[in-house]
């Protein structure tokens, strides 16, 4: 059986008391098991990186953006090994697993800009013969705790940033599909960078619990469900860390009567059942607007749901692959159930799909609802499975008000001719990340990704800016070179510019 292990101080981590399988979704059996540490290889990490990071730090920009350059040039030539990889731990079909490599590729490439990112502001004169200046300086060591979902982009677009900016950096990735991440780490050595720089330990809530709790981690990046997010947030924060925790999503896609409904049905499908459902920012929920569009969506979907194909990872002509575990499809098909209680119409149930060949691999047929209404437990929580709801609206405010409403607000669209609809929606709807005609607007590596509401604890985005904002800290100085011609008189009063 292949051991997944820990990647400390640029070598393997050397055994542990606990494990954890990870499963070949396509077969439904197990094809690893990575260890579980504990707060005594997080110590060995952690002293790894206090060896490393001042180096790292004194290590000028540009010579940190070479690595970065390299990094992605490896990231490119292990393109198809690495989505091959993520694929048969995920379930996703192996081009989709090439754009979650992509997507994280794409924040390295943001990073390789680090030097012109990281300048800093200068005010010359900012009083007689003073100037000011302020730099930004890493944090130290950063950790990184990140969901089953996205093993390559999540994991970089954390420490792309972190990394590019000076810090050393610690990922503990799931547990369910954690070989990319150790290929990643292993890559960025290859890159030239220092051992100790950018480490993996693996782990579940003990883990978890002790990069909250260890002194020596200041910063700490979390994206996986809401619960865990907040309670990663709190303790977090309690052990007086910087913490940014991105939870679940229950994103809404609007269509407005005037939407370009092929299109419009098109994106819906591949936004609701892309990566089987499994993506925080997928279009669970669709919101026709008035009876008339909403039969019509529905006549639309129909045949396009019934031609949904989905197979296994590797098969070129899968649109989607089976979900993570077999123990999530249960809970994915529990929740189908709870929609029936609750009085929402099954239109179509994936419920019992097996595919020939590979009866116990975890697949599901697509699933359609219709009237669901937002009093139900469905339509509140976050399904995460190959699952659409369709909501009815009976105007543009009821839509509007259903994703502002919502405990979740981490992405949204609207599907509309109308430019002064789209831009009242944009500029009103109480959600992080709008799309426009776009279903899934993950914003790109020189914006940043964030999510309200219950989507996101702490108050910086993950990327660009924002991330580099997260994982660096001000320093200002003040400054005045005197030259030797002084009153001699004392200054009791606070200085001032009046
Ligand atoms: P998860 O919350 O189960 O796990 C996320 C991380 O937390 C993993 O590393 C896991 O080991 C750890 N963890 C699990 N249980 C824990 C506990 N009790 N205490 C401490 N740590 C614990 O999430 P998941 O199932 O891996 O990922 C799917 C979820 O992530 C969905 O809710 C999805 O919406 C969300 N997600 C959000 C974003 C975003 O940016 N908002 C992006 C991707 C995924």
């Amino acid at each position: 059986m292949r051991i997944i292990d820990h990647v400390i101080s640029g070598h393997s981590g050397g055994g542990s008391a606990r494990q954890h399988d990870v499963f070949d979704p396509n077969t439904g059996e197990v094809q690893a098991k990575v260890n579980l540490g504990t707060r005594s290889e997080l110590d060995r990490a952690v002293a790894a990186a206090q060896a490393a990071q001042p180096g790292w730090a004194a290590t000028n920009p540009q010579r940190r953006a070479r690595v970065m350059f390299k990094f992605k040039q490896l990231l490119e030539e292990n393109m198809q090994e690495l989505a091959e990889l993520l694929a048969s731990e995920h379930g996703k079909v192996v081009d989709d697993a090439k754009g979650d490599v992509q997507r994280g590729l794409e924040i390295i490439e943001y990073a390789c800009g680090i030097p012109q990112a990281l300048k800093g502001e200068y005010t010359q004169g900012a009083g007689p013969g003073i100037d000011v200046y302020s730099m930004r300086q890493p944090l130290g060591i950063g950790a990184g705790i990140t969901p089953f979902n996205f093993p390559a982009m999540i994991p970089m677009w954390m420490f792309g940033m972190a990394v590019a900016c000076g810090n050393a950096f610690i990922l503990k990735p799931s547990e369910r599909d954690p070989s990319v991440p150790v290929r990643l780490a292993e890559l960025f050595l290859e890159a030239g960078a220092p051992e100790g720089i950018l480490q993996v330990v693996h782990g579940d809530k003990e883990m978890v619990d002790a990069i909250l709790d260890h002194e020596a981690i200041s910063a700490v990046s979390f994206v996986g469900s809401s619960d865990i997010a907040h309670y990663v947030y709190n303790r977090g924060v309690a052990a007086g860390k910087r913490v940014q925790a991105m939870g679940g999503a229950k994103n809404h896609g609007i269509i407005m009567p005037d939407a370009d409904l092929d299109q419009a049905v098109n994106d819906l499908i591949g936004a609701a059942y892309g990566s089987a459902g499994e993506r925080c920012m997928a279009l669970p929920v669709v919101v026709p607007v008035g009876e008339d569009t909403a039969e019509r969506l529905r006549e639309k979907l129909l045949p396009a749901i019934e031609k949904l194909r989905p197979g296994v990872s590797s098969d070129p002509e899968a649109q989607y692959g089976p979900v993570v575990t077999a123990e999530h499809r249960t809970r994915v098909e529990n929740w189908i159930q709870k929609g029936v209680d609750e009085g929402a119409e099954l239109v179509v149930d994936g419920r019992g799909f097996t595919l020939q060949g590979h009866e116990k691999g975890f697949f599901m047929g697509p699933s359609l609802f219709d009237r669901v209404t937002p009093e139900m437990e469905s339509y509140r929580e976050e399904i995460f499975g190959p699952v659409l709801q369709i909501v009815r609206a009976g105007s543009f405010e009821e839509a509007l008000e259903l994703p502002s409403k919502h405990q979740y607000g981490n992405g949204v669209a609207i599907f509309t001719r109308n430019g002064h609809a789209a831009r009242e929606f944009a500029g009103r709807v109480n959600v992080g990340m709008v799309g426009i005609n776009v279903p899934i607007p993950v914003p790109v590596s020189y914006h940043s990704f964030g999510g309200w509401k219950r989507s996101a604890f702490g108050d910086q985005n993950q990327y660009g800016m924002e991330g580099l904002r997260f994982w660096t800290k001000v320093k200002t100085v003040t400054q005045r070179w005197p030259d030797g011609s002084a009153t001699g008189e004392n200054a009791f009063v606070i200085p001032t510019m009046g």
